[in-house]
């Protein structure tokens, strides 16, 4: 698509509201709150919004409308800090026999010719139906990774507009790989660029790669060429599967971490999904540059590509899901039971702190540092859970509630920017069910394409 001038309204707030929301203000009374989820601290007080921003945390003043919180627990909103929204209508989807054996051919016959049947349309659906999913699971931001090799110019934008429809915060990138030719590899390039280069009110950008074992050398620099121009990171797959590190050993005669160290990739601003097949050393790498990982170990094991060595240390560690729905709760949990099984003993916190960590890389991309936690002047991004615990919640015991109670059916009222946007448990800006009616409708479409795809043929080295 021509991605045409900036729409005027992008980088403004929300105009006249039927609720008197935000701009009124708006004061959460009565919850216990959670103002933060590194270190806990929880307190009984009101929380008063003014505009896109926390006013105050304590008493709410007379006169700001108020709603009702008494028996919830109001918390940072939930960061998913590695997801594919485009893979939002592959749910249910038949897979051609034979089933892929490993990693590489669940790419090549999955995932491949999923990205390559994707049009304009499929990609706004995907964007509304995965979006739609994650705020009403109580996730504030997503930090998605996008491919649509058909689609490439101005397929940012349509899923930054189709969020914004939602009311939802995104950090943006496109999938930039040399898979399909060269031409495309440019164009995921100027894609990036193009959209970091765009106002947007809830979203910001990162300059996307795939993975090292499909980035030749030029496309590599071209990405953190990009990134450094424009001032953000590279979010790119890391030693997902034992594959990539076998073709930059047999192409490049290097480890992966360290192809990425030399080419500019690794830094404080870089986001690295998965490192699972990564060493001591490599580890020592990441850490020692500041970069942040997304650890997906739903996604991990859904694929049998192992787990990661990353779970314990001083990575800066988020979770993602990687493409499996937008639920942090249901993925943070699982998260802390397979560390307890691989025999990481984490702390009973754990599993917030990883959610703190990606609320760090958002603030990060939205230079609002004191994202994540309920402050005054922080981002007023939060989700209120109709849960009236049934033993005592205190900052020493919430791990226990987070882990073995609380889940998404509990998000009632989801706020982003200081807006309403989930309230009783259904969105207020879309109308649901014509979302879903839409999309299984697009799937239908799609999927009837992806007859006519065959699996890729892109093999990397030592494969
Ligand atoms: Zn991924």
């Amino acid at each position: 698509m021509s991605a045409g001038p900036a729409r005027p309204d992008r980088n403004a707030g929300p105009a006249a509201r039927p609720d008197g929301g935000a701009a009124a203000g708006l004061a959460l009374c009565g919850g216990t709150v959670v103002t933060s989820l590194d270190p806990v601290t929880v307190v009984a007080a009101d929380v008063v919004i003014a505009g896109d921003r926390i006013a105050t945390v304590g008493t709410a003043p007379a006169g700001v409308p108020r709603r009702d919180c008494s028996q919830t627990l109001v918390l940072p909103g939930n960061v998913c800090a590695h997801h594919h929204l485009y893979s939002a209508l592959s749910r249910g989807m038949p897979v051609r026999p034979p089933a892929p054996q490993n990693f590489l051919q669940i790419l090549q016959r999955l995932w491949w010719r999923l990205d390559r049947a994707l049009d304009e349309s499929a990609v706004r659906l995907s964007a509304l139906v995965g979006g739609l999913d994650a705020v009403r699971a109580g996730t504030t931001t997503v930090i998605d990774h996008h491919a649509s090799p058909n689609v490439i110019d101005g397929s940012l934008d349509i899923i930054a507009d189709a969020l914004a429809e939602l009311g939802l915060r995104s950090v943006l990138c496109y999938e930039v790989t040399d898979r399909d030719g060269m031409a495309r590899a440019a164009a995921g390039v100027a894609e990036n660029r193009r959209f970091l280069a765009t106002p947007h009110r809830l979203a910001r950008g990162m300059v996307g790669a795939h993975a090292s074992f499909t980035l030749g050398d030029d496309t590599l620099a071209a990405c953190a060429e990009a990134a450094a121009d424009s001032g953000v990171g590279v979010h790119i797959h890391v030693a997902e599967d034992a594959v990539d590190q076998r073709d930059a050993d047999a192409a490049y005669g290097v480890r992966v971490v360290e192809r990425l160290a030399r080419a500019g990739v690794l830094g404080p601003d870089a986001l690295l999904a998965h490192c699972v097949h990564v060493t001591g050393p490599e580890i020592e790498q990441i850490a020692s540059a500041g970069a942040a990982v997304a650890h997906n170990p739903r996604s991990n094991m859904n694929n049998r590509v192992g787990y990661s060595p990353l779970a314990r240390g001083r990575t800066r560690l988020a979770l993602g899901t990687d493409g499996i729905g937008g639920d942090m709760f249901a993925e943070s949990q699982l998260a802390y039971f397979r560390a307890m099984e691989a025999g990481c003993g984490p702390e009973a916190d754990w599993p917030l702190r990883r959610l703190a960590q990606g609320a760090r890389i958002v603030g990060r991309s939205f230079g609002e540092p004191r994202y994540g936690t309920i402050q005054p002047g922080a981002p007023a991004d939060l989700t209120v859970l109709g849960y009236p615990p049934p033993t005592p919640v205190t900052a020493e015991n919430l791990a226990g509630h987070w882990v073995f109670g609380v889940s998404s059916r509990h998000v009632r009222d989801v706020i982003v920017a200081g807006d309403l946007v989930v309230a009783d448990g259904r969105a207020t800006r879309v109308d649901e069910a014509l979302i879903a009616h839409g999309a299984a409708r697009e799937a239908e479409r799609l999927w009837a394409r992806l007859d006519g795809i065959a699996p890729h043929p892109f093999t990397p080295k030592g494969a």
